[in-house]
C-alpha cells in the first residue's frame, strides 16, 4: 500500500538486534493488516542494533512503502523507540508491539474491532506467558501486583505495552515528555476510554531476551518512582516505629532498674542498634539519591532520543535531531 493520504493504522516496532525475527514478523504483520483492507505503515525504530537488522529494514523499506524505518544514532532502550514511533505516527490508530512475535499479530484485529466500537485505548491483557522463565514470571507478577497496590493510577496487572491507542491519546502523550519512561503506567495515567482483551503471550520467535536482569531492574524503579512517593514516606514510617520502639525499651529498662534494681549490660545492643540505624539511615539516603538523580535528568532537559536517519518520513531530514 502507498502513503498518500491518511493513514489508517500505524504499528510501531521496537527493535534491537532481532534479525532473525524482522522478516518472519513482517510477513505475519501483513498479512493481517491486509486482510483490514486499510492504509497502513509500519514503523520499525532501529534502536542501536549492532547486527543486520538495519539492513533488512532497509531491504523492507525498498520493497515496501508502508514499510518506515526510525535510526537512532544509538541505543536509547525500548521505551525511548516506543516513544519515537508514538511521536512520528500518522494514523488515526497507533498499535505497539514487540517485534519478536511474542505479541501475535493476529491479535490485532481484535484490538481494532475493539477500538471501532468506540474505545479510546485498547490493552492487551496477558493470560499467559509461554517460552518466560520461572524467574521472570515471578518477578513480572511480583513487580505489577505491588506497583498496582502502591500507585494512584489505576493500572491493570497483566499489561505490557502491546495496544492500541486512538489519535486523540497519541497527541496527548506526545506532550508527556519525562525521562525515566514507564510508558504501560502513562497510558493508564492519562485516562479516556480504556479498555482490554486477552491473548496469549507467545514465546520469542528466535534470539534472546533483551531486557537482562539489570534493565529489568532499572525499569521496575523507573515504574515505582516515577508512580509514587511511598519508597520517601517509608522512611518516615521506619522512623516513628524505630523511635517508638526505642522509647517503650527506654521505659522498660528504667522500669527494671526501679523495681528489681536490675541493670542490662549492653555493649552488643549498642552495637546491634547502631548498625541497624545506620543501615537504616543510608538505605533511605540512597533512595533519595534515586529521586534526585531522576530529577537531575528531567532538569537537564536532553532530547529523549537521538534520530540518525529517517526513512520513508518524506517530511523529515536526515540526520534531523529530535526530542
Ligand atoms: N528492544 C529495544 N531496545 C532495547 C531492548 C529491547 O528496542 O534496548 C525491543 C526488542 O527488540 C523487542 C522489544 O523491545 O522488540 C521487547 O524486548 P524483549 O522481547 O527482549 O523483552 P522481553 O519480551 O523479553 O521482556
Ligand atoms: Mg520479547
Amino acid at each position: 500500500m502507498d502513503n498518500v493520504g491518511s493513514v489508517m493504522y500505524s504499528i510501531v516496532v521496537p527493535v534491537y538486534n532481532e534479525e532473525n525475527v524482522i522478516k518472519e514478523f513482517y510477513n505475519r504483520t501483513t498479512a493481517v493488516l491486509s486482510s483490514l483492507k486499510e492504509r497502513y505503515e509500519i514503523i520499525f525504530i532501529n534502536d542501536g542494533s549492532v547486527d543486520n537488522s538495519l539492513t533488512i529494514l532497509r531491504e523492507l523499506h525498498a520493497e515496501d512503502s508502508s514499510v518506515k524505518v526510525i535510526n537512532f544514532s544509538r541505543n536509547f532502550g525500548h521505551q525511548m523507540a516506543i516513544t519515537a514511533g508514538m511521536d512520528y505516527s500518522a494514523g488515526n490508530a497507533v498499535i505497539i508491539m514487540d517485534s519478536d512475535l511474542q505479541d501475535p499479530p493476529e491479535v490485532i484485529a481484535k484490538l481494532v474491532e475493539r477500538w471501532k466500537e468506540g474505545h479510546d485505548v485498547v490493552y492487551a491483557v496477558r493470560e499467559a506467558r509461554k517460552g518466560e522463565t520461572l524467574f521472570k514470571r515471578l518477578t513480572a507478577t511480583l513487580f505489577y501486583r505491588l506497583i498496582v497496590k502502591i500507585t494512584n493510577v489505576s493500572m491493570h496487572a497483566d499489561v505490557g505495552d502491546f495496544r492500541l491507542m486512538d489519535k486523540k491519546v497519541i497527541d496527548i502523550f506526545r506532550t508527556v515528555r519525562e525521562r525515566h519512561r514507564f510508558i504501560r503506567g502513562l497510558v493508564f495515567w492519562v485516562g479516556f476510554k480504556q479498555t482490554g482483551i486477552s491473548y496469549i503471550r507467545n514465546e520469542r520467535f528466535a534470539g534472546e531476551t533483551k531486557y537482562p536482569f539489570r534493565k529489568m531492574l532499572k525499569f521496575a524503579i523507573d515504574g515505582i518512582t516515577s508512580f509514587s512517593f511511598l519508597p520517601l514516606q517509608l522512611a518516615m514510617y521506619a522512623g516513628a516505629i524505630i523511635s517508638l520502639m526505642s522509647f517503650a525499651s527506654g521505659i522498660y529498662i528504667l522500669c527494671l532498674r526501679i523495681i528489681t534494681g536490675r541493670f542490662i549490660p549492653g555493649i552488643a545492643g549498642i552495637l546491634v542498634s547502631v548498625l541497624f540505624l545506620g543501615g537504616i539511615q543510608l538505605l533511605f539516603l540512597g533512595l533519595i539519591g534515586e529521586y534526585i538523580g531522576r530529577m537531575y535528568d528531567e532538569i537537564k532537559q536532553r532530547p529523549l532520543y537521538i534520530v540518525q536517519e529517517f526513512l520513508g518520513f518524506n517530511q523529515k531530514n536526515n540526520n534531523e535531531i529530535s526530542c
